[in-house]
């Protein structure tokens, strides 16, 4: 299995409610390594720009809004099938449709505001860890 990087962002609802440690503590069970980490805060521009592909979808104010709206963690993710070992963790986009003992299942009460991000093919992986992380900020 090919060795992968993903990227992955715990928002701002995450960060809020006190679950970094529990979302991070799922990846490094599940044998992802942590090869970059910070926490910031997307402006609205940052946001829009990450989020660009779904623009035209009627949800994309509302959740660049929301992305923008506090602290997030983003990392890089590293191991065997990382994109699909993380998608794995995280659960289906609406919570409801997630399978049980997935993140989103266990935490998320809104197709919103659901806790986490993960790149979801190589192609996103890589511009979405340039968009966050320089070569310096990867160990
Ligand atoms: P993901 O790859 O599972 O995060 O899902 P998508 O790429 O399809 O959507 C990106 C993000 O947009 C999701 O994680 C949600 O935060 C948000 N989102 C997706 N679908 C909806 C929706 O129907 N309504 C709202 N309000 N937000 C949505």
């Amino acid at each position: 299995m090919p060795i992968e990087q993903t990227l992955s962002l715990i928002k701002p609802d995450g960060v809020a409610r006190g679950l970094i440690g529990d979302v991070i503590g799922r990846f490094e069970k599940h044998g992802l390594k942590i090869r970059a980490m910070k926490m910031l805060h997307l402006s609205l521009d940052q946001a829009q720009a990450f989020y660009a592909v779904h623009q035209e979808r009627p949800f994309y104010d509302s959740l660049t809004q929301f992305m923008s709206s506090g602290p997030i963690v983003a990392m890089i993710l590293e191991g065997e099938n990382a994109i699909r070992v993380n998608r794995d963790l995280m659960g289906a986009t609406d919570y409801r449709q997630a399978d049980p003992g997935t993140i989103r299942a266990d935490f998320a009460r809104d197709i919103e505001a659901n806790i986490v991000h993960g790149s979801d093919a190589p192609g996103t992986a890589k511009a979405e860890i340039a968009f966050f992380f320089n070569a310096l900020e990867q160990v």
